[in-house]
C-alpha cells in the first residue's frame, strides 16, 4: 500500500479537544476546551424554533445568506468603525477555523514565514502544517505576557508575508493596548506583513481593558483580515458560525477558498443568529459583566486556595501556575487532575512553542454551581496530586 500523506501523519489531534474526550470518559467537570454550559439567549433559541419550520433548510448562497451578512455588516460596522459593504467585505464561514484557514489559503504560498505569538491557539500550528509555511515564534513571556518590538522587528526583517495576532488572546488571556497594536501596525506597514487577526473574544474584555481593533488602526484596513465568530459571543459555539472581514480584494480570495472548502455555513442557523446580530448595544455590556462575574467567582476561589494565576484582561480562560503540583509534567498533571481530582484543564506545554510546563489553562465560561462545583473538587487538589 503507498503511504498516507506526510502532513496528516505529522499532526497530532488538538490537545484541547482530546482533554474533553478524556474529561468525558473519567466524569470530570470539563474546564479544558472553551464552551459555555449555559444556553444562548432567549431570542436565538425562539428564532431558532421558528426556522425549523420556516426554513431555510438548503444550501445557502456560498458567500452567507444576503439578510444574514447585511445584519454581521451593519453590527460589525458599528463596532469596527468602518463602512463595511455586505457583499464586498463580509464572507461567512463554518467558524473562526475555517475562516482563519481561508484567510491563510488566500495570503500565502507553501514556505512563507508567518509570524505567531508564543503561546497561541493550537489550531494556528496545524493549520501552517497543513499550508507549508513556516512559523516564527515571538515569545509573550508570562505572568505578564508582554513582547519585545526588537524580536518582532527582526521576525518581520526575515521577509514574513503575514502574522497571526489573537486579540483578546487565548491562552494567556491578554488584551493588546492601543499603543502595542500601533507598535504592531506600524511594523507591518513598513515591512509590508498582512497581519490575520482572530477576534472571537472581542466581547469578552475586562474593565478598565478596552478593546482596540487592528483593521480601524490608520493604514491596516488593506492588510488586515479579520477572522471571527458568533460562536462566544451568542454562547453558540456548536453552531459554527465565523466570518472574514477584510477590503474586497481579500475577502474575494477567501471566497474561493470557502467554495471549495464547506460550500457554505449551515444556513438555518445564519437565519436564526440574526437574533442574536440585531441585538441592541446593552447586550455586549450584558455579556462582558456576566463574564466578568464568572471570572470573580473562579478566580475569587482559586485565590482561597492559594492557587497561584495570572488574571485575564480578555477572554475566559485563566493561565494557572501548577508548578506545586505537576513535577515537571504537565500534560500527566491534566491526565491526573481529571481523574483523580474530576477537573479537566488543558497542558500549557500545548500552547507555547518554548519549553514551559509550569501552566495548566482554565476555563470559567460556566454555570455558577459548575464553577463551584470545580473549585469545591480543587479544593483537593495537594492531597490528591501529591
Ligand atoms: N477556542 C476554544 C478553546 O480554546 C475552543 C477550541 C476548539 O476546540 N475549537 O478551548
Amino acid at each position: 500500500m503507498q503511504p498516507l500523506s506526510n502532513k496528516t501523519a505529522k499532526l497530532s489531534d488538538s490537545v484541547i479537544r482530546r482533554m474533553t474526550r478524556i474529561s468525558l470518559d473519567c466524569g470530570a467537570i470539563n474546564l479544558s476546551q472553551g464552551f459555555p454550559d449555559f444556553d444562548p439567549p432567549k431570542a436565538l433559541m425562539d428564532r431558532l424554533a421558528q426556522v425549523a419550520y420556516e426554513g431555510p433548510h438548503q444550501y445557502s448562497p456560498t458567500w452567507g445568506n444576503k439578510n444574514y451578512r447585511d445584519a454581521l455588516c451593519k453590527k460589525q460596522t458599528q463596532f469596527l468603525g468602518i463602512p463595511l459593504d455586505s457583499d464586498d467585505n463580509i464572507l461567512a464561514t463554518c467558524g473562526s477555523t475555517e475562516a482563519m484557514m481561508a484567510a491563510l489559503m488566500a495570503i500565502t504560498n507553501p514556505g512563507d514565514k508567518i509570524v505567531l505569538f508564543s503561546p497561541f491557539f493550537e489550531n494556528y500550528a496545524a493549520q501552517s502544517l497543513l499550508l507549508s509555511t513556516e512559523s516564527i515564534y515571538i515569545p509573550l513571556t508570562p505572568p505578564s505576557y508582554d513582547f519585545d518590538p526588537n524580536q518582532l522587528e527582526d521576525a518581520f526583517k526575515q521577509g514574513a508575508k503575514a502574522m497571526i495576532l489573537c486579540n483578546p488572546s487565548n491562552p494567556s488571556g491578554k488584551v493588546f493596548t492601543y499603543d502595542e497594536l500601533k507598535t504592531i501596525a506600524d511594523l507591518a506597514i513598513k515591512y509590508d506583513v498582512y497581519v490575520i487577526t482572530d477576534e472571537v473574544y472581542e466581547h469578552i474584555v475586562y474593565e478598565p481593558n478596552k478593546y482596540t481593533y487592528m483593521a480601524a488602526l490608520p493604514g491596516m484596513w488593506e492588510r488586515t483580515i479579520c477572522c471571527s465568530s458568533l460562536s462566544k459571543t451568542y454562547s453558540i459555539t456548536g453552531w459554527r458560525l465565523g466570518y472574514v472581514v477584510a477590503c474586497k480584494e481579500i475577502v474575494d480570495r477567501c471566497k474561493k477558498m470557502h467554495d471549495f472548502l464547506t460550500v457554505c455555513a449551515p444556513s438555518p442557523l445564519q437565519e436564526a443568529a440574526i437574533a442574536g446580530l440585531s441585538q441592541p448595544l446593552s447586550y455586549y455590556d450584558e455579556l462582558r459583566d456576566h463574564y466578568t462575574h464568572m471570572k470573580q467567582i473562579f478566580t475569587d476561589g482559586l485565590r482561597n486556595l492559594n492557587i497561584n494565576f495570572t488574571d485575564p484582561q480578555g477572554a475566559y480562560f485563566v493561565m494557572v501556575d501548577i508548578s506545586e503540583f505537576s513535577h515537571g509534567d504537565d500534560v500527566q498533571f491534566c491526565e491526573d487532575l481529571a481523574h483523580k481530582v474530576g477537573v479537566g484543564a488543558v497542558p500549557g506545554s500545548s500552547f507555547f512553542k518554548e519549553d514551559v510546563r509550569h501552566l495548566a489553562r482554565f476555563h470559567f465560561a460556566k454555570k455558577d454551581e459548575t464553577l463551584y462545583a470545580a473549585l469545591d473538587r480543587l479544593s483537593s487538589i495537594r492531597e490528591k496530586m501529591k
